[in-house]
């Protein structure tokens, strides 16, 4: 039987990250088996759905490059693929249910249901439930007589359909995360599977459309865990056979205190969507990977490792690899702690690795947005000095220096302050000195350059320390950047000497 694996999200606000991963290592192991990856849009919780919440799900998938076989998008052999679509449905299951036995029509108000939980709380139960036992003290099609249930449905009293849960019955399913799971049904309750608004719950649906879209494994977070026995009672009572069950770890905050939520937005100090978001309702906004300059292969490397690992200590790895290392036996049980300095690191890594003439256009396209027109090879020489100081490609625009021509020391304060520091009237003559030889340099090569600078330097007694700080200031207006003998050979020699003059005139002006 082929692999059919889905990603289900409900569109009721962006996607968590957490949400992305859970996609991730859904197509990794659909990939892995050579089966389908399949993404059904969940939203018969009507009151929950937000506007623009599904076109988020689908730009952030694309950005990870984790677009699915078949969605409502795309379409597919089993579609609709999206819940609200596929209303029709949902009622022929509860009420197959309803004719086995297996299920039954409820007709209590939620005055009633209060009632029901203040009576039992008043009795000591701590979690009051509608279950094999309370079911027998309430409006419903075990309790009425045939002729009255008739009677109101044909009046077309407010119901739902309740499945009945077994009272003696002990729920067994081996997730392949976690192992056995063994839950008694006493601890499960009536759960609603058909709402009194014609919608199914997401119980119901879920089940039914996981078979009717013949989903062999679900892979989800562990927050679904407690709802599996009731998915397997399901399938049970359908008589269907069901799906192999894997429960993923949460994702920890950096502190490992609890998961990492919605609702921590930018609180911690990072994103925790894909991409930027805008509430449709509040206006407030909450940042994500995308715009803060990951590339989305970074990002998926990272939420990769978040719970797994190949096995190996390799941390770098293509989608590609990690479909050829995905295995659900090496998804951790324990909860895996976000971290947002090892985040970046990934994104420093794939800087890194990208090749000179990308990172060189990607810079170059930075650079016009600063109003700075430069050419592919320039950006891409500047690049290749720039990137080791960098994570993000934004980092390189701390070197707009390389692409300007004049004195760098024009309204810098930074570089004044410093300067007011660093300046000795002794280096003038060792920094003449170099102007002079410069001026007859054939050849400016970062290693002559060097060699240069420290012969004037050993001829005046000076150490490097007394003139390198000066020479970068003027040159660069900054203290921190590449090594200023490469910066001077992509300068060239004109642009070196006409800073660095004016860097002695404007010191001599108040020194
Ligand atoms: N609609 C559920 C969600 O939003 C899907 C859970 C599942 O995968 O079964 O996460």
């Amino acid at each position: 039987m082929s692999v059919r694996v889905r990603f289900a999200p409900s569109p009721t606000g962006p996607l968590h990250m957490g949400g992305v991963r859970t996609a991730l290592y859904n197509y990794l192991f659909a990939r892995k088996h050579g089966g389908q990856f399949l993404l059904r849009i969940e939203d018969t919780d009507q009151a929950r759905f937000v506007p623009g919440a599904e076109e988020y799900i689908r730009e952030a998938l694309d950005w990870c490059g984790l677009t699915p076989d078949e969605s409502p998008w795309v379409g597919g052999p089993d579609g609709p693929y999206r819940q609200s679509d596929r209303k029709a449905l949902y009622r022929q299951y509860a009420d197959q249910l309803i004719a086995a036995d297996k299920a039954y029509y409820a007709f209590d108000t939620s005055e009633e249901l209060d009632a029901m939980r203040e009576r039992l709380k008043a009795a000591g139960v701590a979690a009051p439930a509608y279950n094999a036992v309370t079911r027998e003290h309430m409006k419903n099609s075990l309790t009425l007589s045939a002729d009255e249930v008739k009677e109101r449905l044909a009046r077309g009293d407010e119901h739902v359909i309740r499945l009945k849960v077994p009272r003696h019955a002990e729920v067994r399913f081996e997730d392949l995360i976690r192992g056995w799971v063994v839950v008694h049904s006493a601890n499960i309750d009536d759960k609603v599977l058909f709402k009194s608004d014609g919608m199914p719950t997401y119980h119901l649906a879920n089940i039914v459309d996981d078979h009717l879209m013949r989903i062999t494994h679900v892979i989800r977070g562990e927050e679904w865990l407690p709802s599996a026995p009731l998915h397997v009672l399901l399938y049970e009572a359908f008589g269907w056979e069901r799906p192999q069950f894997a429960h993923l770890p949460l994702i920890l905050k950096p502190d490992g205190n609890g998961k990492l939520s919605k609702r921590d937005g930018d609180r911690l100090g990072f994103p925790v969507f894909p991409l930027n978001w805008t509430d449709p309702t509040s206006g407030e906004q909450s940042s994500g990977y995308r715009e803060r300059g990951y590339y989305p292969e970074a990002f998926v490397n990272m939420l990769a490792l978040l719970g797994w690992n190949p096995g190996t200590d390799q941390e770098i790895m293509t989608l590609a690899e990690m479909v050829q290392f995905f295995d659900l036996e090496r998804v951790h049980k324990g909860g895996a702690r976000f971290d947002p300095e090892k985040t970046k690191w990934f994104n420093q890594q794939y800087l890194r690795m990208h090749p000179d003439a990308e990172l060189g256009a990607q810079l170059q396209a930075k650079l016009k947005t600063k109003g700075i027109d430069t050419t592919v090879e320039r950006a891409t020489q500047a690049a290749l000095l720039l990137k080791e100081r960098a994570t993000f490609v934004d980092d390189m625009l701390e070197g707009t220096y390389l692409f300007t021509t004049g004195s760098p020391l024009k309204d810098n304060a930074e570089a004044e302050a410093e300067l007011k520091k660093r300046w000795k009237a002794e280096a003038a003559p060792a920094i003449e000195a170099y102007i002079t030889t410069l001026a007859g340099m054939a050849d400016l090569t970062p290693v002559a350059l060097e060699s240069t600078f420290n012969e004037v330097l050993g001829a005046q007694g000076l150490k490097i320390g007394q003139v390198m700080p000066l020479y970068r200031l003027f040159v660069a207006g900054r203290m921190q950047g590449p090594g200023m003998f490469d910066v001077s050979a992509l300068l060239g020699r004109d642009e070196v000497i006409t800073r660095l003059k004016a860097g002695l005139d404007h010191c001599r002006a108040w020194a």
